[in-house]
């Protein structure tokens, strides 16, 4: 018998399965890496923003220095753009960061955490490694339904996450049904609202969760620089709840766990309205694209907020690795997304018009 370490939870977790690399691709079908096409991770098609860029050069030479643990230039950077005080900011390597410190700050073994069915897939990770029970509650329409989850609320419920746009399904919640949601959740519970693809939205559907922020003391809004931003290489993510919240965040948060290069980056990004514009601009125009090309195609697929699109390629359960095999092995990376149940769909991230018109041609012939 082999020895076995650790809790029985911890054996039972089954590992993240992270988009594939262009250079595994490359290797494993023989094919050049400069004709691969990626949309498989959400990232942003137009690359580092050019201001990132440059302020990591300048940072470099500062490398035999750790970090500012309290990234002060950052802070005060997410101060200046969202006007929150510093003391109500959690700086994350990346905003997976902040939703596993929530978990570890918040939730002891046996305890539950309530998440949505099709809800991102780092909610039952962060859960089971604490030990805690989940609770998933089922999906309306592929996103979340708020009412079955207040509904669903145990006495040992310590957190609950909610992602607004929501990955990898697309599904927006309006801002009446989060803000009628809080209302409903007892004080002693966190809800953790996830909003990666925050900055997709266009200006009818953007609401003020900072408002709730300020209302709702067991609130943690989430925030990444991975998706608009173009930083998701870099690590780097924030949380904003009140101090109370807050400092107990900071308590479980690894002094250094956001690198130098990575905050300098952060600051020179949030100031890039440009390159935030830009992106959601393309994202719009890419949107329009792939559902123009599936509606011509006749597939189905799920009305999305975000930079990416679910969309239904057969009605058998082998549909989506199957399809998905036909796309690589013409060189474009998507995310099938069996590991959500959802083995009919594959999970497109929106380019530049001419990957995604290569993923529309190689589609095309993966159909046929
Ligand atoms: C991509 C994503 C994140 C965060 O990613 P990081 O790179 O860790 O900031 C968080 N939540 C959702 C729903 C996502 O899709």
């Amino acid at each position: 018998m082999s020895l076995q370490f650790g809790p029985e939870y911890v054996r039972a977790l089954a590992p993240y399965q992270a988009g594939k690399p262009i250079s595994e691709v490359a290797r494993e079908f023989g094919l050049d890496e400069a004709n691969i096409v990626k949309l498989a991770s959400n990232e942003n098609p137009l690359g580092v923003p050019a201001s990132a860029v440059a302020a990591m050069q300048a940072a470099a030479s500062e490398l035999a220095r750790y970090p500012d643990a309290n990234g002060f230039e950052l802070k005060q950077a997410i101060q200046a753009k969202f006007n929150v005080p510093q003391d109500w900011i959690t700086l994350g390597n990346g905003s997976n960061d902040i939703l596993e410190i929530a978990a570890h700050a918040l939730v002891q073994p046996g305890e539950s955490v309530m998440y949505a069915q099709y809800s991102f897939a780092v909610y039952p990770l962060a859960t089971k490694a604490v030990g805690a029970r989940a609770i998933c509650v089922a999906a309306k329409d592929y996103g979340h339904d708020l009412d079955a989850m207040a509904a669903a609320i145990a006495p040992d419920t310590k957190l609950i996450f909610i992602a607004n746009p929501n990955n990898p399904t697309g599904t927006f919640l309006p801002a009446e049904q989060i803000a009628a949601f809080l209302a409903k959740v007892p004080s002693h519970i966190v809800v953790v609202l996830d909003e990666a693809y925050n900055e997709f939205l266009t200006l009818d559907h953007q609401y003020d969760s900072l408002a709730w922020v300020r209302q709702y003391p067991n609130l943690l809004v989430s925030r990444t620089m991975s998706k608009a931003y173009g930083l998701a290489g870099l690590r780097v993510g924030f949380g904003i709840a009140q101090p109370a919240l807050t400092d107990l965040l900071n308590r479980i948060r690894q002094p250094f766990n956001v690198n130098s290069m990575a905050q300098a980056a952060a600051v020179a990004a949030l100031a890039d309205s440009e390159f935030l514009a830009k992106s959601a601009a393309l994202n719009t125009a890419g949107y329009q694209q792939l559902t123009a090309a599936f509606t011509e195609l006749g597939l189905e697929f799920v009305p999305s907020y975000g930079n990416f699109v679910l969309v239904k390629v057969g009605d058998d359960d082998g549909a989506g690795a199957r399809v998905n095999l036909a796309l690589l092995k013409q060189g474009v990376i998507v995310r099938p997304v069996g590991n959500y149940n959802l083995p009919q769909f594959l999970r497109i991230s929106i380019g530049l018009p001419e990957e995604n018109a290569v993923f529309i041609a190689a589609l095309k012939k993966a159909l046929a």
